[in-house]
């Protein structure tokens, strides 16, 4: 007979039937769930939530996935690049506001100009802030040589989302060619581990042909990366995405959002002292998704930056929210409200990275 909830919950280390039991736990269920991952949460990573604003400097994308709005494949969307000016505009005012980290997020684009703009903009961005900014990039799958660049430039983390860890779905996902292989993906963490990144994946919740087993699978998969950071959270459809044809079969997104806090909480559970993320994608689905994230186990939430006349042009999926967080200051002033404390002029680095004594971090 498998084990009960509390039982797990006061357990060591948990194997796939745990995890599996504490998935498909219900509403009532999980209320315990989630307060474990409080508890953990505090004792591990401490009580504060970090802020990392987020500047979406680029739609463009080379890639095609088949679940995401911005892929090549789509021409109805309006392609869109900030300017030097504008990113750095934009991580000085965060500077200012006391967002002690930004990150950098974009489509795919892998070529030298690509490369050297980056590193550009990362030296630049250092100077400004006098080394004071933490900056996590989110540009997809590089070269080992472009990430050594980039780090050398000033990046610290990267977060790159193995999107599934099961090799099937992983195919169904994606276009069956070079530029979207797994083991590029697997590669590419490996060698962002190696360099000294601290790195950072997920995978998203709900998507079509996944199971429960596949996800606490994806749970074990990256417990096995010995990963810092995770970001993860619901799939949402896109209309103009070849994954819209598989809608009918969908679980409803109040369950993608329930099943994304569980696997949150779980993953906290796992990795004690990893920083979780509580992605944009659950605000998608409810205006409170992001602050249920940050009170069943994350603690990172990434304020959306971007100079506001872009936002609705980075939209992965139907309904992200296009409200901009601006400054950074009015969702940090609301969840100060509601008796979060925030981490202000704190990097927030992964307590996990530490330990693995990779060392301070800072420059
Ligand atoms: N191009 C980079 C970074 C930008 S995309 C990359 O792919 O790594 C950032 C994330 O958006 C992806 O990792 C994916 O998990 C998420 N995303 C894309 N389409 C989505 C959708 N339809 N629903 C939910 N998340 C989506
Ligand atoms: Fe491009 Fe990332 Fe979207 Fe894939 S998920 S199409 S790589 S932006």
């Amino acid at each position: 007979m498998s084990k009960s909830i509390p039982e797990i919950l006061s357990g060591r280390e948990l194997g796939i039937e745990e995890i599996l039991v504490l998935l498909n736990s219900s509403s009532m269920e999980s209320i315990e769930l989630f307060r474990k991952a409080e508890e953990i949460r505090r004792e591990f990573v401490g009580n504060r939530v970090y802020l990392r604003g987020l500047i979406e400097i680029s739609n463009i994308c080379k890639k095609n996935c088949y679940y995401c709005g911005i892929r090549s494949g789509n021409h109805k969307v309006k392609r869109y690049e900030l300017s030097d000016k504008e990113i750095i505009e934009a991580a000085l005012i965060a500077h200012k506001n006391g967002l002690a980290s930004i990150a950098l997020q974009s489509g795919e684009i892998e070529n030298p100009a690509f490369t050297a703009r980056i590193s550009r903009l990362l030296k630049k961005i250092m100077e400004i802030s006098d080394s004071q900014l933490g900056i996590t990039l989110a540009l997809g799958e590089q070269s080992e040589d472009v990430y050594k660049e980039w780090f050398d430039a000033g990046a610290r983390r990267y977060l790159l989302r193995i999107e599934t860890s099961d090799r099937e779905l992983y195919g169904r996902l994606h276009p069956d060619d070079s530029g979207h292989s797994f083991n590029r993906r697997v590669e590419c963490l490996k060698s962002l581990q190696k360099i000294g990144y601290q790195t950072g994946t997920g995978v998203m919740i709900g998507l079509p042909f996944q199971s429960i087993n596949d996800l606490a699978h994806d749970i074990i998969f990256m417990r096995g990366l010995d990963i810092d950071m995770v970001g993860m959270g619901p799939y949402i459809e896109h209309p103009l995405t070849p994954l819209i044809e598989n809608k009918s079969h969908l679980m409803s997104k109040n369950d993608r959002l329930e099943l994304s806090l569980k696997m949150i909480a779980v993953m906290r559970i796992v990795m004690k002292d990893i920083n979780i993320v509580a992605a944009t994608a659950l605000d998608a689905i409810d205006p409170n998704g992001r602050e249920k994230a940050l009170r069943s186990g994350a603690n990172i939430i990434m304020p959306n930056i971007t100079p506001e006349q872009y936002n609705d042009s980075y939209y992965l999926y139907d309904g992200k929210p296009s409200a901009n967080d601006s400054d950074g200051l009015s969702l940090k002033d609301s969840l100060i409200a509601k008796g979060f404390e925030i981490g202000t002029g704190e990097w927030g680095d992964s307590q996990h990275f530490l330990r693995r004594g990779k060392g301070p971090v800072n420059l």
